[in-house]
């Protein structure tokens, strides 16, 4: 039966205000599709709540009107998990005017802040604290701590702090229907029951809305060490890996592998972008070391910075065994941000190259380079030509293995996109990974993901998901 909205959007105008509902079809437009454009869908309106008592009336309001709700923090997720299906029945609720922080406790060292609030402005109000938060990835200046929470996002310092879920405390939730849930605590222990938390973290807005969090705040490094190194291999890259984390004490803060062929393609975009190093080979590495120990913001009696000398140490030793073939270290915040260019340009420049494959895999370090390798073959015969653009977190097993289309444009590329993903798949199963290792399920990953996940473990998701939203209303047809 066709929906009439009239009492519905009337009845939002008197939740939000008439101001905070985006009725008008070019308003809507940015909301109705992902960052990479791949997934379009309807929206009665867009509604933007300013507070969690508004969430909780258009949630109530949502499940006696039987509408669907798609949570929207910054639009930057890369599975479609923000995008609305073609339904008329839906309902994108965006959390952009929920963006205040609202507290900052030094003594325990955590922020709270709402869920709106955009992740580059939680770090700059803890560093406004002399705190680090640190959550970081290239999408920092758009996505939301909700969106960051709900895909429980990883990106560049997971190897040193972890992912987002590692770095909350409490969230608060509102669940279909209205009920609120506070959670929001700042104890690093509390047994008390079940864990609530963790089952938002990760959910991709299908069982409640996060509306809050506290976040877990942690010293500033006082000096840093940048590295970029040409590397004879994937195996001497991951025993080089082992060999930074042991001199620098464990704080390596980012080891990111950097195919030729990445570094090729930005060249060809951003010709201007330096290269590091002279002669690119097969595959690079990134390095970052920090230390918040005091000693090591000074220069030893040669002038050298200490964590400097331990890189170059390191580096050294890698070079003498055959495991690095060349090597830079910055000596200055404009180096570190030249050796941090190409990196920062690559989804940028990924996306100018064409049409592509995505994955977001990882992969036990024991397997990575069999892996490589593997799904390099497997790529090449199933389109000869196409480019490996297999790139990223190495550190945390962690690799955005992504296949380009060939130089020579093939617009039949999406007819192989089915090869590609049980290709993909298949070498996933073999080497014991994972198909998703930050980004999430969202629908792009949805048929793989229920082909792959254990029987019994997807039971159990559905036994939660009915259980928190019987109707099937919130954020339907992603995930499970
Ligand atoms: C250039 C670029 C680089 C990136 N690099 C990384 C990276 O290194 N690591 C990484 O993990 N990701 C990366 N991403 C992906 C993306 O930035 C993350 O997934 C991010 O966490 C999404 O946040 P968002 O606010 O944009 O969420 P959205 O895209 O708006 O939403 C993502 C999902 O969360 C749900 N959601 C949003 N807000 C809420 C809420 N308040 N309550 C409940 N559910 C909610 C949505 O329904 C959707 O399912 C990158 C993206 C880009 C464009």
């Amino acid at each position: 039966m066709p929906l009439d909205q009239t009492p519905i959007i009337d009845a939002l105008i008197r939740i939000v205000g008439a101001a905070n509902l985006v009725q008008q079809e070019q308003d809507k437009a940015r909301y109705l599709t992902d960052w990479r454009k791949q997934y379009q869908g309807n929206s009665i309106a867009v509604v933007k709540p300013a507070n969690t008592a508004e969430v909780s009336a258009i949630l109530k309001l949502a499940e006696e009107q039987n509408i669907a709700v798609i949570p929207q923090g910054g639009n930057t997720g890369l599975c479609g998990g923000a995008t609305p299906d073609l339904g008329e029945h839906n309902l994108v609720i965006s959390t952009e005017r929920m963006n205040h922080i609202r507290e900052v406790d030094t003594s325990s060292q955590t922020i709270t802040v709402e869920a709106g609030c955009i992740l580059d402005h939680i770090k700059s109000a803890a560093d406004a604290h002399d705190l680090l938060f640190p959550l970081d990835l290239g999408a920092r200046g758009t996505c939301q701590i909700g969106g960051n929470l709900s895909t429980n996002a990883g990106g560049l310092n997971v190897i040193r702090y972890g992912n987002t879920r590692e770095l909350t405390l409490g969230v608060e939730v509102v669940l279909m229907g209205g009920k609120v849930l506070s959670l929001l605590s700042k104890l690093k222990k509390d047994n008390t029951g079940y864990d609530l938390r963790d089952l938002f973290i990760g959910a991709e807005g299908t069982l409640g809305i996060i509306t809050a969090a506290t976040l877990k705040l942690f010293p500033k490094p006082i000096a840093t060490a940048t590295g970029f190194a040409a590397m004879r291999d994937i195996e001497a890259a991951i025993t080089l890996l082992h060999r930074c984390q042991a001199a620098s004490g464990g704080n390596v803060i980012a080891f990111e592998l950097m195919p030729k062929t990445i570094i090729d393609n930005v060249r060809h975009f951003y010709p201007d972008t330096p290269l590091p190093i002279s002669e690119i080979p097969r595959f690079s590495a990134l390095i970052e070391i920090a230390s918040t120990a005091e000693d090591s913001g000074k220069p030893d009696h040669d002038g050298t910075m200490p964590l400097e000398k331990t890189l170059t140490e390191v580096l050294a030793k890698a070079m003498e065994d055959g495991l690095v073939l060349d090597a830079t270290i910055a000596s200055n915040l404009t180096q570190r941000n030249t050796i941090w260019q190409i990196r920062e340009l690559t989804p940028e420049s990924e996306i100018k190259a064409g049409k592509a494959y995505k994955s977001d895999i990882s992969i036990p370090l024991k397997h990575m380079a069999a892996f490589y390798d593997d799904a390099e073959k497997a790529a090449t015969a199933i389109m000869p030509g196409v480019r490996i653009f297999g790139f990223g977190h190495l550190g945390d097993g962690n690799l955005h293995y992504n296949l380009s289309e060939p130089l020579e444009k093939r617009p039949d590329f999406f007819d192989y996109y089915h090869a590609f993903d049980d290709m993909m798949k298949t070498l996933v199963e073999k080497y014991e990974g994972s198909i998703s290792a930050e980004h999430g399920i969202g629908q792009k990953k949805r048929d793989v993901f229920l082909s792959t996940k254990d029987p019994a473990s997807l039971e159990v998701m559905r036994s939660i998901k009915a259980a928190l939203d019987p109707k099937n209303l919130m954020n339907p047809g992603k995930v499970v």
